[in-house]
């Protein structure tokens, strides 16, 4: 029988990890983004003067100066655990040897976005909305990012987005209602920059719905000012999506920066990508969901990690997230449940995927399966 794992209290609560490694970080140093950027741990050097690497993280760190940078901000490598090299926020922003494994499954762009550009930056798959690419810089960089083909200046291939040509396709393209911002993160611009892509979105008149997808807050709550939230007000509708995986990244400076957005009426959904030996329990899930709703972060999509280059470590199977998703209908609030998703290798687009609760359906009726696995039945109109 395999026992649940057990979580800390820790992990339930709400706690600051601050100042931890920068003890001789003064305040206003520490609550400073910009000092937050320029300490980030990115060499070798760096990580082993706080941390004892295993075999593995060593030969991973040196091998992703030629693939996706690493780059960690203070703020989050406090959250790592020391004694862990399989710890759950160490797997996500350590490389490890693992990454140079090319499974013949996995390519460069799992999503097939290079194909659905049709101007440089500027994906657009479906029908009525698009995923602007502004930035390849981020705060710090998730080993299994989707984009690490064109994030974070160390791999070959680059970003150059022609915002010109963006804004001109979005204002003849009147059938784009919706303008996602997204890249790299949109948060990394300075308030000035990220208004003016702003203000130039929303003088198109069909554009009806603006959002940003971030990590930001969680690497770099500090980014989160309030000057920052009075310049994204302007713009409502504007929502956001921000990326949190594991209920320790919710820490109270944290809490602090996502309670600033609500305040400032920026809805706050949270996209979680499902990883091995990260989340992929019921009981770190759950601890998540519902520290997010605490948070006032509605859970929006868990989705299965892209075949991305050298992510089979990362990777969990498919069965692993029905039966999370399983494990919370019914058994905690509906609105912390997020929706389970596979990016559909090649360009298909998010697709959901569910737990079966359908066990059968013809003309007279549907048998329907409960959470508790009780079977009812619902008969079919007019027949
Ligand atoms: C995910 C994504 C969107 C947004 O999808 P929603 O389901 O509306 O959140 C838009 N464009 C692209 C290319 C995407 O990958």
């Amino acid at each position: 029988m395999v026992l649940p794992t057990l979580i800390a209290d820790v992990e339930r609560a709400f706690v600051s990890y601050a100042p931890g490694h920068w003890p001789d970080a003064t305040h206003e140093e520490w609550n400073d983004w910009r000092w937050q950027l320029k300490n980030r741990v990115t060499t070798l050097e760096g990580l082993e003067k706080h941390l004892r690497l295993s075999p593995e993280e060593r030969a991973g760190v040196i091998l992703s100066a030629h693939k996706l940078a690493m780059s960690i901000t203070p703020h989050y490598f406090n959250l790592i655990e020391v004694d862990d090299p399989e710890g759950p926020i160490r797997r996500q922003v350590i490389p490890r040897f693992e990454e140079s494994h090319h499974h013949p499954s996995e390519v460069a762009d799992p999503c097939g976005e290079d194909a659905h550009m049709p101007v440089p930056g500027l994906v657009h798959r479906y029908p009525d909305r698009v995923n602007f690419l502004i930035t390849d810089r981020c705060a710090s960089y998730c080993r299994y990012c989707t984009r690490s083909r064109v994030v974070s200046g160390a791999g070959e291939q680059e970003l150059h987005t022609e915002f010109e040509q963006a804004f001109n396709y979005l204002e003849q393209h009147t059938e784009v209602r919706d303008v996602l911002l997204s890249g790299g993160d949109p948060l990394l611009f300075s308030d000035d920059k990220l208004e003016k892509i702003l203000s130039r979105l929303r003088a198109i008149k069909h554009i009806e719905f603006l959002r940003i997808g971030t990590r930001v807050p969680i690497f770099l709550p500090q980014r989160i000012t309030i000057g920052l939230c009075q310049m994204l007000q302007k713009y409502h509708p504007l929502w956001m999506s921000v990326h949190t995986n594991h209920p320790r990244e919710l820490t109270l400076e944290v809490r602090a920066a996502l309670e600033r957005l609500a305040n400032h009426g920026i809805p706050l959904g949270n996209q979680s990508v499902l990883l091995s030996k990260v989340n992929d329990t019921l009981p770190i899930m759950k601890s998540l969901v519902q520290k997010l709703l605490q948070c006032r972060v509605r859970p929006y999509y868990l989705y299965q990690c892209d075949l991305i280059h050298g992510s089979a470590h990362l990777r969990t199977s498919v069965s692993k997230g029905m039966e999370i998703i399983e494990g919370l209908r019914g058994h905690t609030t509906g609105y912390a449940i997020p929706q389970f998703v596979i990016d559909a290798p090649g360009g298909g687009g998010k697709v959901p995927v569910n737990p079966n609760y359908i066990r059968s359906h013809d003309e007279k009726k549907i048998v329907l399966q409960n959470y508790e696995g009780r079977l009812f039945e619902y008969p079919e109109i007019g027949l």
